[in-house]
């Protein structure tokens, strides 16, 4: 898979995630679960994963981290940092943006 298609992907993605959370901080929904979708490289992929605004914001801080389902990180590109039931959480591989 080409390497500038999947940092392309990914960043559109974070920008409708960064969306969602920011509608729920907004509105004080901080605790509540919310959905956010897969920043996996995969276009048709969509998958929600529901997540606390803290969580996601923790996911956030490092900018070279994505929030994917559990079992669509791309090796050699991505390294998984955290492991839940649901989701993970990758970081890119050599590079910090
Ligand atoms: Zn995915």
């Amino acid at each position: 898979m080409d390497k500038e298609r999947i940092v392309k992907n990914e960043s559109l993605l974070r920008q409708i995630n960064e969306g969602i959370a920011g509608a729920a901080a907004e509105h004080g929904r901080g605790d509540s679960q919310l959905p956010y979708v897969c920043e996996c490289p995969v276009l048709e992929c969509g998958r929600i994963l529901h997540l606390t605004l803290a969580k996601y914001q923790a996911v956030r801080q490092h900018p070279a981290r994505f929030l994917v389902a559990n079992g669509h990180e791309v090796e050699g590109v991505e390294e998984v940092v955290e492991r839940q039931a649901r989701y993970l959480v990758v970081k890119k591989i050599g590079e910090a943006k």
